[in-house]
């Protein structure tokens, strides 16, 4: 028997056997001295692997929107050039090591020679390279995305770290843990292990040496602890736990049904956060009052994983099927947050090259750049806004210019559809996602300018106190109740009241019990969480009494 620690990503008990899904980005190259007779062949599958990538990109080129298509030429250029393919011949020909190995070592080198020259543009040149060339090598050591398919029911899933979309095609499966190296507690992997409900840990160093594969482990995500090759007894007790905690949630079900109602009468609306059609099914199950937050980016994740740039038919259909699973509900739908945290693995897509992404161009500012990719989504939004209760919620702002902006696309938009004669609701609210210290600081500017709000207390928190949400190594720096971080949400509570606008919360800090009652001493009324937490809270809510809150609160400087 031995234990891990980790980082608790979402809570619960897991018991079961480890798959390993191996990740390619860490994939090691081997390092092997051939014989003169195999120098020849290994050139040959280098010259293949070249023409089978040639080959990929060129199938892009119809799929790809302008801004991708002139980086998908960067790559096919990169893959014809013949002085650099000299070097790599050079390299081998004069080396004993495997043609893999030489071309690994090239393409770093060269990489790292642009990167010294400190500017943007070939610092993203590097990383295209090594992008490009690193699909070459891994197609030549048989490298393939993990075949998620055979992954047995109740598995305790262990990677080095894992695509959204593909954590979100084994939640559905029904995988009873998940344990990545990387991911803090608000990344978006942790927010989905929420929302799926599998106990997951993060954290755990050289994941794939620690926790073999097929070996027995056991989860205790409620302490971030995972036990290898448990003793009997450790299994007995730890089935028992299990056991009881599925039965104290069987019982929260009878809040499904109930409002969130505090002791003393007050109403909470609890809304959903989700990323797919299928997490909006869970909502409904789960007794939400509408989807608070619908995160758009895996819509287009899913895409990218495909080759694709989401267009505005699938998107339509994404966006009408989430209405009409709500019934006439609320549903807030955030327009796409890319960059950051939030990498699309698409050419042209934010956040892969930058130097600092996190403060790149992503999200709103993406988009604005790329009316096209944002003018889409509109259409899409605008087209589903017959289907049920639309709120359109747009991510990141810091610039009051950059929702004037938008409401100029939203008109050009508008007056597309209306010559198209496609109907459309034209009253559609329209509200921001406040979660930069710039908006919450500015929020009487933004209040006048848009419908209402959603304090994004993730980013908030990150951006307010400079720490990496999803660094595992600061972690215990991020705190949503740093005093910044609530002064940054008392003022934002107080200029939406003033302006007679909604506020909601829609951040992992509406979840928190300890946090949540704070917010609600300062005024909210409106939150949004993943959809299997929505009963506990009920439950929490309906022992607390609204006065004591709002002193918690008080006692906030
Ligand atoms: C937030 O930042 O708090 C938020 C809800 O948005 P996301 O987690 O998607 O960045
Ligand atoms: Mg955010």
């Amino acid at each position: 028997m031995k234990l891990f620690n980790g980082i608790s990503a979402a809570p619960g008990i897991g018991i079961g056997k480890i798959f390993t899904v191996s990740s390619i980005k860490n994939a090691q190259i081997p390092k092997i001295l051939i014989q003169e007779a195999e120098r020849n062949s290994g050139w040959l599958r280098f010259e293949s692997s070249l023409q089978l990538t040639k080959e990929y990109f060129s199938s892009l080129l119809n799929t790809s929107n302008k801004e991708q298509q002139s980086v998908v030429q960067t790559y096919l250029l990169m893959l014809e050039d013949t002085e650099f393919i000299g070097q790599i011949k050079h390299e081998y020909e004069t080396n004993s090591f495997n043609i893999e190995f030489i071309i690994d070592k090239k393409v770093h080198e060269s990489a790292d020679q642009l990167k010294a020259i400190g500017d943007t543009y070939l610092a993203e040149r590097a990383a295209d390279i090594l992008d490009v060339y690193g699909r070459v090598v891994h197609t030549m050591l048989g490298y393939k995305s993990a075949d998620l398919g055979s992954v047995p029911e109740g598995s305790i899933v262990a990677a080095h770290s894992l695509q959204p979309s593909q954590a979100m095609m084994l939640f559905q499966k029904g995988i009873d843990g998940l344990l990545l190296c990387e991911g803090g507690v608000s990344s978006h992997m942790a927010i989905l292990a929420r929302t799926y409900g599998v106990p997951a840990v993060f954290g755990i160093d050289k994941i794939e040496a620690s926790l073999p594969h097929e070996a027995e482990v056991i989860i205790d995500a409620n302490k971030a602890l995972v036990i290898l090759d448990p003793d009997l007894e450790t299994k007995k007790q730890y089935t028992q736990h299990k056991t009881e905690t599925e039965q104290r949630l069987s019982k929260l079900a009878a809040f499904i049904t109930k409002k969130a109602v505090t002791k003393d009468g007050t109403v909470i609306q609890i809304f959903a956060n989700i990323g797919s059609v299928e997490e909006a099914e869970i909502a409904e199950k789960e007794g939400a009052d509408g989807i608070g937050l619908f995160r758009t980016e895996f819509l287009f994740m899913s895409a990218a994983e495909q080759g694709l740039l989401i267009d505005e038919e699938t998107q339509y259909k994404a966006y009408s099927s989430v209405l009409e699973i709500m019934k006439g509900k609320p549903v807030t739908i955030r327009t796409l947050d890319a960059g950051g945290d939030k990498v699309i693995p698409l050419a042209g897509m934010p956040g892969r090259s930058e130097k600092n992404p996190l403060l790149g161009n992503r999200a709103i500012r993406f988009c604005l750049t790329h009316p096209d990719i944002f003018k889409t989504q509109l259409r899409a939004l605008y087209r589903s806004s017959v289907h049920g209760k639309l709120k359109i919620m747009l991510p990141l702002l810091t610039d009051i210019e950059q929702i004037k902006k938008t409401k100029k696309l939203i008109h050009e938009v508008h007056a597309e559809l209306e010559a198209e004669n496609k109907p459309f609701n034209k009253t559609t609210p329209l509200g921001i996602m406040i979660e930069t210290p710039a908006a919450a600081i500015t929020a009487d500017l933004f209040a006048a300018q848009c419908d209402f709000f959603s304090i994004g207390t993730n980013d908030l928190t990150q951006y307010t106190i400079s720490v990496d949400r999803d660094n595992i190594e600061t972690a215990p720096l991020f705190s949503e109740m740093h005093p910044a971080v609530l002064r940054m949400i008392r003022y934002t509570i107080a200029s939406a009241h003033q302006a007679g606008i909604p506020v909601s919360v829609c951040g992992e800090m509406a979840s928190r019990t300890e946090s949540l009652e704070v917010l609600i001493g300062l005024g909210v009324r409106n939150i949004s969480m993943s959809p299997k937490k929505i009963s506990e809270i009920k439950a929490f809510l309906s022992q607390k009494v609204l006065s004591e809150m709002k002193e918690i609160a008080d006692t906030i400087q």
